[in-house]
């Protein structure tokens, strides 16, 4: 029997598209190294430059400003350990809410390192950061992602690379959410770096890039044979490559598709709300991206939810996703002021390209059997 499974965690890791998968195949069919000088490195090399173009056009940067890495956590490595080695910044300014490879590679750096709180919607908190620049003249890089990943959450980058800038501060930006889902503009948001990631767009995992505003000097973290002109060694992931440039191309096109996206995310918010009126959802009231939404209802625990959605065909998130598969507090909403108990409850869904009106009605169904279920149980408890 085939069963139908409803995907809503895009934000983990969204589907691959078919145009993706033929890039993939297509250049794992090839042979040549992209160092190499025959013909067939030739035609690798062309794939990589031609992905270059690509992935700069996403953001509007410049093909040659575009570093390919591993994926978004080692693009946001490679910006904190580059400010920090090139001596452009001497300590870092982190939100609260960011995600752990920008939090781990700020801590784990031996830089000083300073934490912005947020308000109880998620939004950093712009005068805690412009009284931590003034506080210290010590070059600062500030790191702040475009939007979180477990709320969605829109960060008010614009201005605060504006606060930073006026205290000659770097600026890093962490939009491995939101490419693809709001119009991301290197200059416009006033950053010298941005992560990428390609499986948050419907590209495989494993590949990234880091994109710099033209100028900024990058110190390499990955030495060796001085791929990526000298910036990240190691031969190129070419069908990670290929992969991450036909998904930054139908992200770029797709763009338009998010009030469909929107208008779903609302409808599975309204469909939950109504077989539990107490539920909360998280940063509501500020700007989100689109596809995400991350709530709690009083009294449940987010791994009960996430099986019993499992088990009905659903697949959705507990706070973050965590790659040991260990549920663990979020930091993002404990930032927020979430009581530990709501945190503990807090579900995720994310929906993306391929979401349709049946995956809501699929969530609505299961969400509304499950919460009946649970008073059920409660009354006879009772
Ligand atoms: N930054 C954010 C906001 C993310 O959501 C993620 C992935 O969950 C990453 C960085 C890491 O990206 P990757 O999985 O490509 O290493």
């Amino acid at each position: 029997m085939r069963t139908t499974r409803t995907y809503l965690d895009y934000n983990a890791t969204a589907p691959v598209h078919d145009a993706v998968r033929d890039a993939v195949a297509g250049a794992l069919a090839m042979a040549g190294n992209p160092s190499s000088t025959h013909r067939e490195g030739r035609e690798a090399r062309r794939i990589v430059e031609a992905a270059r173009e690509a992935v700069a056009r996403l953001v509007r940067g410049a093909p040659e400003d575009v570093v390919f890495t591993s994926g978004g956590t080692e693009a946001n490595n490679l910006a904190i350990a580059s400010a920090l080695a090139t001596g452009a910044a001497r300590r870092v300014i982190v939100s609260a809410v960011e995600h752990p490879s920008v939090l781990e590679a700020a801590r784990g750096s031996g830089a000083p390192v300073d934490v912005v709180p947020v308000d109880a919607e998620g939004t950093v908190d712009l005068d805690a950061l412009a009284r931590l620049l003034a506080g210290d003249d010590t070059p600062a890089l500030v790191c702040l992602m475009h939007a979180n990943n477990e709320t969605g959450a829109i960060q008010p980058v614009v201005d605060a690379a504006r606060v930073a800038r006026a205290h000659g501060a770097m600026v890093h930006v962490d939009a491995v959410q939101t490419v693809g889902r709001l119009p991301v503009e290197l200059a416009a948001l006033g950053a010298d770096s941005l992560a990428l990631s390609s499986h948050k767009i419907g590209g495989p995992a494993g590949s990234g890039a880091l994109v710099l505003r033209s100028g900024v000097a990058l110190a390499p973290m990955i030495r060796g044979g001085g791929q990526e002109r000298g910036r990240r060694s190691g031969t190129e992931n070419l069908p990670g490559i290929a992969g991450f440039a036909a998904a930054s191309e139908i992200a770029l096109s797709h763009i338009g598709d998010t009030a469909r996206i929107g208008a779903l995310r609302d409808r599975l918010e309204q469909c939950a709300r109504s077989a539990s009126p107490d539920l909360r959802v998280w940063s509501a009231g500020v700007e989100r991206l689109v596809n995400t939404t991350c709530f709690s209802v009083p009294g449940t625990k987010a791994e009960t939810l996430v099986i019993a959605l499992d088990l009905a065909g659903v697949a959705v998130s507990s706070g973050s996703a965590c790659s040991s598969g260990k549920v663990a507090a979020s930091h993002v909403l404990a930032a927020m002021g979430v009581p530990r108990d709501d945190a503990a409850g807090a579900v995720r869904a994310s929906l993306g390209w391929g979401s349709t009106s049946d995956d809501v009605d699929r969530f609505a169904d299961a969400w509304t059997r499950i919460m009946a279920a649970r008073s059920r149980k409660r009354d006879i408890a009772a």
